[in-house]
């Protein structure tokens, strides 16, 4: 079995490894010079790989949590994190039940997981960016001009068009053909505020100090920064499907934040109510606990706060109103919603278009918030499919019993 794996992210190499440790002969293909740069770059950010959680748990917050169940059931958060530790990794729980490696960085994990696969005989065939077939054959854009390379299965895991400069941009939704595909929407995003430029000036690049941010039914404790655009960080992100939704159904979103989420509506109340004397009304906010971008976000946010009594300004800053106009553009975003339509898979994530080719990872049309869901979702899909190709002579469908 000659088992093509084109895309060598989290969700390629493990389909790499899934097919290779189930005896496939495997040639990874990917665009860039080396695999792996977007996990690499996640481990900017400490590498966040699954959460100390349950797989329903997880499921919880994901798009399309049905057809995501079979693969997390098999390769779920415990199983992410024995896999992980298993090279080296020694994961720990940190806040919040995310899961990281010690070394809070991919280098380290991404080196023992390409060793593993040279061990396993997975070639690495880099610069080589796919751009669809030549009659069976896949089709190459390699450093000498066109390839072709002739697999009896393949696994497609080219990821969404998110921080396209890693290397996945999108581009193979033309190479694919007449699959269909959801429309890609940015997803754990910032989204664009109209600051005054005199707030732009002064505050883009500030943090917020924690707060709660509030939008529909949802509600969470967390943080986000000021950027010159408008709001991002980890609070917005875990919104951000909703609020990008709500903006594309109504034109705007309104999230809401509560500047002090340890102190009572009253308690504010009552220290703006102090008297003020010949104090400047910015001494005066900050005497009752609010200065800096939290004194500046009230009075950007609320026309006309400094004149408000005190009971209407401690009910603005408890449930500041910040109308949020459109989303990012996707390239800035994390990570991408839409992809190849769930209807175009079968349950073992094989084009029903095309037999013995397979897909996995974010390229699938899926979606959830940042914290470690991405990379499990990946590295689940990226196993099953790695193993349904390998177990899948090109046209002959192997029993869904034998996938996991
Ligand atoms: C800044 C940042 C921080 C993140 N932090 C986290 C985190 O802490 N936790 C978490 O769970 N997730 C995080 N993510 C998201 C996570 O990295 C992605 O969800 C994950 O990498 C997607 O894996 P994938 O294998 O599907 O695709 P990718 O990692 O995008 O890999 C796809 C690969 O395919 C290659 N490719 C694309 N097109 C072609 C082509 N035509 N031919 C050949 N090769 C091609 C690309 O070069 C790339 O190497 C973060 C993302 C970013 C941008």
């Amino acid at each position: 079995m000659n088992l093509a794996v084109v895309g060598g992210g989290p969700a390629g190499l493990m389909a790499a490894e899934a097919a290779a440790g189930a005896g496939a002969r495997v040639t990874l293909f990917e665009a860039m010079p080396t695999p792996g740069r977007k996990l690499l770059r996640a481990g900017v950010g400490g590498l966040n790989l699954t959460r100390d959680a349950s797989a329903e748990a997880c499921l919880a917050l994901c798009s399309h949590p049905e057809r995501l169940r079979p693969f997390l059931a098999a390769f779920g958060p415990a199983e992410v994190r024995a896999w992980a530790d298993g090279l080296g990794a020694d994961t720990f729980v940190g806040s919040s039940g995310k899961v990281f490696p010690r070394a809070m960085k991919a280098a380290p994990l991404l080196r023992a997981w390409l060793a593993r696969l040279a061990d396993l005989g997975v070639e690495i065939r880099a610069r080589r960016r796919w751009a669809g077939w030549h009659g069976d054959a896949l089709a190459f854009d390699g450093p000498e001009g066109p390839e072709t390379f002739a697999a009896d299965a393949t696994v497609l895991a080219l990821g969404g068009p998110s921080w396209p400069r890693l290397g996945g941009n999108g581009d193979w939704a033309a190479a694919l053909g007449g699959v269909a595909l959801a429309p890609w929407r940015p997803a754990n995003c910032g989204f664009d505020v109209a600051w005054s430029e005199t707030f732009r000036a002064r505050f883009a690049g500030t943090p917020v100090p924690t707060a709660t941010f509030r939008f529909g039914d949802r509600a969470l404790r967390g943080n986000a920064t000021v950027t010159a655009h408008g709001v991002e960080g980890g609070a917005v992100y875990a919104l951000a499907a909703a609020l990008r939704d709500a903006i594309a159904a109504e034109g705007s979103a309104v999230l809401t934040l509560d500047l002090a989420p340890d102190r009572t509506e009253t308690d504010i109340a009552r220290a703006l109510a102090r008297p003020r004397g010949a104090r400047s009304f910015a001494t005066h906010l900050r005497r009752a606990g609010f200065e800096g971008v939290r004194a500046a976000l009230a009075r950007e946010a609320v026309p006309g706060f400094d004149a408000l009594a005190p009971a209407a300004q401690a009910r603005a800053l408890k449930a500041l109103p910040l109308r949020l106009a459109a989303p990012r553009p996707l390239a800035e975003a994390i990570s991408a919603a839409g992809g190849v339509a769930w209807s175009a898979v079968d349950e073992r994530l094989m084009l029903r278009a095309r037999p013995g080719v397979f897909v996995a990872g974010e390229m699938l049309d899926w979606e959830a918030p940042t914290g470690g869901y991405l990379i499990t979702a990946c590295l689940a899909t990226g196993r099953a499919a790695g193993f349904a190709a390998a177990r899948q002579p090109s046209g002959q469908l192997a029993p869904a019993s034998e996938v996991h």
